[in-house]
């Protein structure tokens, strides 16, 4: 369990909802985070004392979580070329599209099929696989993302509502790069994604994992908590528990190598670091050598899932 005082947690905000995994109303305040991306206010992060997952506590209602999106620093939905973080984050994200355009064939078996990106932000990863001759839907809530979609790529995406209008089993792999953790109605979008896919249809999922090298070093000021934004907490056990619950089964594990360097990098700037680049590069080099000996240290994984 990562450690954090917990301190100043606003009383209204300290009140934690039952555990979304197992349902147990036994649960604590484990930690308080502060968003230091927009709103520089302070969540508890909540833990189930029967199963151990963690979520934020005190959570806006969805009708008021636009405005913890509305931040020029935060990056996963700009397209700036701004700062060294920036740039080291656009560099990688070239390369991480091949790679995930690569995971999709390889683990799906095919060179052309359908996929669904949901959580599609920009519309990077939708667009390169159309470059690579798949099919690609693609869902994002954001307004401003889907005009930049639309603008750039030309890619019409849909918004969350409009999942109902796909014929059951779709497509051939859905896919969610650091979405999950953003869903509120979690259990219903996954018997969503599950109907959508197609028999053999793969559920592709990356997702910060709490039980990493970096979030145990940084504890509270772990970037990735990313309060109120991130919901859940997951830990590598607690995604196979979701999985199962909706009728997946894990095919694969896989470490996301880059993460722990623009969350070290990120979790130093947050807490006000001197030198944070260099901070974060250090930090991101020990977790790399702990994510080589055990993939369950890496600060990101990607988990593909087949229906059973
Ligand atoms: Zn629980």
């Amino acid at each position: 369990m990562p450690t954090g005082e917990v301190k100043d947690v606003d009383i209204v905000r300290s009140a934690c909802r039952p555990c979304p995994l197992c349902g147990s109303e036994a649960v604590e305040v484990v930690m308080s985070c502060t968003d230091h991306f927009v709103s520089g206010e302070t969540f508890p992060v909540c833990a189930c004392k029967s199963c151990g997952f963690h979520f934020t506590g005190g959570v806006p209602a969805d009708g008021e979580m636009g405005r913890y999106y509305q931040s020029c620093d935060y990056i996963s939905h700009s397209d700036t070329s701004r700062g060294l973080v920036n740039k080291a984050y656009h560099l990688v994200r070239w390369f991480m599209l091949r790679e995930k355009s690569g995971l999709v064939s390889h683990f799906t078996g095919k060179r052309h099929g359908r996929v669904l990106d949901y959580g599609a932000g920009t519309g990077y990863f939708a667009n390169r696989m159309k470059q690579v001759g798949w099919e690609a839907e693609a869902v994002e809530p954001g307004d401003a993302a889907r005009a930049f979609a639309f603008a750039h790529f030309g890619i019409k995406m849909r918004v969350p509502d409009d999942l109902t209008g796909f014929a059951p089993g779709s497509f051939d792999c859905v896919t969610l790069w650091h979405v999950l953790e953003h869903i509120s109605d979690l259990h219903d979008k996954m018997d969503c994604f599950s109907r959508l896919l197609s028999a053999d249809g793969l559920l592709v999922l990356a997702l910060p994992n709490r039980t990493s090298y970096d979030a145990r070093h940084y504890g509270n000021a772990w970037a990735a908590w990313d309060v109120p934004r991130h919901l859940w907490h997951f830990a590598p056990s607690d995604v196979l528990r979701l999985g199962k619950a909706h009728g997946f089964s894990l095919v694969e594990m896989l470490p996301m190598h880059f993460d722990a360097f623009y969350i070290s990098m990120m979790s130093e700037k947050g807490r006000g670091a001197r030198l944070p680049l260099l901070r974060g590069l250090a930090v991101g080099t020990a977790a790399l050598m702990r994510t080589m000996a055990n993939k369950e240290r890496s600060s990101s994984l990607i988990y593909v899932m087949k229906k059973k």
